[in-house]
């Protein structure tokens, strides 16, 4: 089975403007989401785009501010601090990466919590550690654990899930999901021991690695639910000063080999990113309900 990642975003979608409507008929609040974009990274400005886009889709409102390459820490700082006081606004997202001048932590550290929609405060992730309410949960994670439920159902009890991938914003958080979902959780990295007899156990297979087409279908057991997270660009093969094939984008998992041994599997592209931004417009919504 491939798990629909634009299906199940777009269907996510729909719910979030329901509750977006409600919200606004019952308490008089619109959900706003201010996007901070710091240079002209081609590809943040297209991830800029597409989130404007579908904050307005789904009622809610979108705000961007740019500044420029060369904007200083300080300034950043300060914008940041303006959109903290300001009540019309219910979510903070600053686009990553950040140009090298500005160190990525402080700035994560001077967002509002309540409005920290990315969910990489470290009091959102104490609050996600502590399985306490009121976290907003980093948005990547929640779509790996909506999209293994497609397949599985609810109820995840009891099945051991293999995490490959310890980062703040993907690897640890997943882990601690499919914790509070009552799974027995393995996280692996690039020192673990024995990586292929380790994900051989998985019952939810979770890549986030970082490395095209790295798990392969001997380290699949049959029937697991295989969420591929990675996103790598494959340039296109020069032989002989020939272009054979095109450039592409490939998840960490191994799609072709590895399907015919899964159960189910998100496909790159279309799986675990389109997601993502729906999972941002989960949180807008959330932190407009809780904090707005
Ligand atoms: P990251 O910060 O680079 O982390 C990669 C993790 O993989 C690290 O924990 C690293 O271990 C581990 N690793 C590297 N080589 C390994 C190996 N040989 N064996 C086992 N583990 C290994 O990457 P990330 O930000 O978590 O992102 C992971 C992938 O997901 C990337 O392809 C990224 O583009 C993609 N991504 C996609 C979305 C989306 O919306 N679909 C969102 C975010 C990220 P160590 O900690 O030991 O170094």
């Amino acid at each position: 089975m491939i798990i629909d990642g634009k299906q199940a975003a777009a269907e996510l979608r729909v719910e979030l403007a329901l509750e977006v409507k409600k919200l606004k008929e019952t308490k008089g609040i619109t959900p706003s989401l201010t996007v901070v974009l710091v240079g002209d990274d081609p590809a943040s400005q297209v991830y800029v785009r597409n989130k404007v886009k579908q904050t307005t889709e789904i009622g809610m409102i979108s705000n961007e501010i740019r500044l420029p390459e060369t904007a200083s820490q300080s300034q950043l700082l300060a914008q940041l601090s303006m959109l903290n006081d300001d009540d019309s606004v219910h979510g903070i997202l600053v686009q990553l990466p950040l140009p090298k001048h500005i160190e990525e932590s402080v700035v994560i550290a001077a967002i509002n919590p309540e409005k920290d929609v990315d969910g990489f405060h470290a009091m959102n992730s104490g609050r996600l550690l502590n399985g306490e309410a009121g976290a907003l949960v980093p948005c990547t994670p929640q779509g790996c654990v909506i999209l293994a439920k497609q397949h599985l159902g609810d109820d995840l009890s009891g099945l051991h899930a293999v995490v490959i991938g310890r980062s703040n914003i993907v690897g640890k958080p997943v882990a601690l999901l499919l914790l509070q979902e009552n799974c027995t959780v393995t996280i692996a990295h690039s020192r673990t021991k024995n990586l292929p007899q380790i994900c051989q156990q998985a019952d939810i297979l979770v890549a986030a690695v970082g490395r095209a087409e790295f798990v392969k279908a001997d380290w699949v057991k049959a029937g697991a639910t295989v969420i591929d997270v990675g996103i790598n660009r494959v340039e296109a093969e020069f032989i002989e000063g020939q272009e054979r094939g095109k450039a592409k984008l490939v998840g960490d998992v191994d799609y072709k080999a590895v399907s015919e041994v899964c159960g189910a599997i998100t496909p790159v592209p279309g799986g675990v990113g389109p997601m993502t931004i729906a999972c941002l417009l989960k949180n807008t919504l959330e932190a407009a309900k809780l904090y707005g």
